[in-house]
């Protein structure tokens, strides 16, 4: 018999047909005249299906009265309507097969359990409620993110993850190597023999796929990277991991307004998509974790986001007459607080700033003609603060090369990048952005630990 998928039974109510479906039992109730009630999860969506199991089911004393949590099971039998409030159809089994009991010490036994908690049973937590609709948001944003670029035409291309550019410094970066740490060869200056290395060179895991899909975008237009990055960053926050996935559009032929434009399009498509299709995981995030999240998600997408470049806001913080940890000044670079402050109590939306000052911004980023700031931009927005970063990039040779010198920066070791400019440059911009920033502000969740599979942090690497 085909096994039915407990959000398809739902959703099509098929009463009175024979069906099997196979989950996790996530409590068992026994009932005085003798039958038991089994909630079932399978894990596409967050609801349970209640099964009711009849004493006179040939393993009713063997197997079914020694279901515990956790249990993994296979149950055929017809589908009733449902006599309970709770849900409108439940299945009256008519054989309940046990693939593996789940003893008393199962770490998951029904009741609430912290976030701390779970991190450290990492293989387990995906069984809960909580990371199961997480899991489920992650996934309907992933399928979003690549529907809303080949809608638009843009080309997916795989980046490197290991790599030989330093992106520029845009993060403390791993290292890649098969010599022996123990004796590693020697140059006669009594260096490390990076020839002798496996790639005949030094390289690491990359930070971004930026300098890379700029060499597409130059060749097919729009195109876009969404794949694992590292940083080896010793940011013990909760909106920092040393393996998180990036999603980098480039897109060759224009400027940074449409580099905004492109950006905020995005971010209303993919929140939508969750706002559509995860309706009962927001209402249990909504509900248990953050208060009043599906409403913060349609206010994103119900009207526009507000412009301003960074001179503009440090003004607005400036008056703002706020006790921040640290004074906003012009010249240095934006806090979470000024950030959250913007987003959530003055403008109460997302906000795009543009045209920070050079001195802290990356070298590709267009030079302004006040030289003093450039054509960039960052999405800020509330509870997380910066979500995407961009910018138009620079397209002149001669720019360009002043300001790698400046930043200190080998012009051999970007020579294809500086290639780019040489031969048939044209203006291009992009952004990227931190998909699990995303999936926080999608899920209401507090910690980006909490929403991705795996975790990577300083001094944690479990599985
Ligand atoms: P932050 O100031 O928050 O460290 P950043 O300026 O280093 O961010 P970028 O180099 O512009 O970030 O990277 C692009 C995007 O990647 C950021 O907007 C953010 O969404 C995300 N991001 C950056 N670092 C991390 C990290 N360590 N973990 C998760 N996401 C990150
Ligand atoms: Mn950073």
């Amino acid at each position: 018999m085909q096994i039915h998928r407990v959000q398809e039974l739902f959703k099509q109510s098929p009463v009175g047909q024979r069906i099997a479906v196979c989950g996790w039992v996530r409590t068992r109730r026994d009932a005085k005249n003798n039958f038991s009630f089994l909630e079932i999860n399978d894990g596409s969506c967050l609801k349970n299906l209640q099964v009711i199991a009849d004493g006179a089911l040939e393993n009713y004393e063997t197997d079914v009265k020694k279901l515990g949590t956790g249990s993994s099971v296979r149950v055929e039998g017809v589908v009733v309507a449902s006599q309970g409030k709770e849900q409108a159809i439940e299945i009256k089994a008519e054989r309940v097969h046990v693939y593996g009991f789940s003893p008393e010490d199962f770490p998951l036994q029904k009741k609430r359990h912290g976030f701390d908690y779970l991190r450290t049973i990492g293989h387990l937590r995906p069984r809960t409620n909580t990371f199961g609709a997480v899991t489920r948001i992650r996934h309907t944003l992933s399928m979003a993110v690549h529907d809303f670029f080949r809608s638009r035409g843009f080309f997916y291309v795989q980046t490197p993850i290991i790599t030989a550019n330093d992106c520029e410094g845009a993060g403390e970066m791993f290292q890649v190597t098969t010599l022996d740490l123990d004796k590693p060869p020697r140059t006669p200056e009594g260096k490390i023999d990076y020839a002798r290395d496996f790639f005949g060179r030094r390289t690491s895991l990359t930070v971004s796929g930026q300098l890379e899909g700029e060499t597409y975008a130059m060749a097919l237009g729009n195109i876009y990277t969404f794949g694992p990055t590292f940083r080896a960053e010793n940011s013990n926050t909760t909106r920092h991991l040393a393996e998180f996935w990036m999603i980098e559009p480039e897109m060759a032929f224009a400027d940074l307004d449409h580099n905004a434009f492109i950006a905020e399009e995005f971010l209303k498509h993919v929140i939508r998509a969750v706002l559509e299709q995860n309706q009962d995981d927001l209402h249990l995030l909504d509900s248990f974790v953050q208060k009043g999240l599906k409403e913060s998600l349609q206010n994103i997408v119900a009207g526009p986001f507000a412009r301003m470049t960074y001179t503009e806001a440090v003004e607005i913080l400036e008056k703002s007459g706020q006790k921040f940890e640290y004074p906003a000044k012009w010249g240095s670079s934006l806090q979470t607080e000024h950030e959250r402050y913007l987003t959530e109590v003055h403008l109460k939306r997302p906000v795009i700033l543009t045209d920070y000052p050079k001195d802290f911004t990356a070298f590709y980023m267009r030079l302004n003609d006040d030289k003093k700031t450039v054509r960039n931009m960052d999405v800020l927005v509330p509870q997380i603060g910066e979500i995407i970063g961009g910018s138009q990039r620079e397209e002149r040779y001669d720019v360009l090369l002043e300001r790698m010198q400046e930043a200190g920066l080998k012009p051999e070791d970007y020579a294809f990048y500086l290639d780019l400019r040489k031969y048939g440059t044209a203006p291009h911009a992009g952004f990227g952005l931190g998909f699990e920033r995303l999936v926080l502000l999608c899920t209401g969740m507090g910690n980006i630990r909490d929403v991705i599979p795996f975790p990577r942090t300083p001094g944690h690497c479990e599985f």
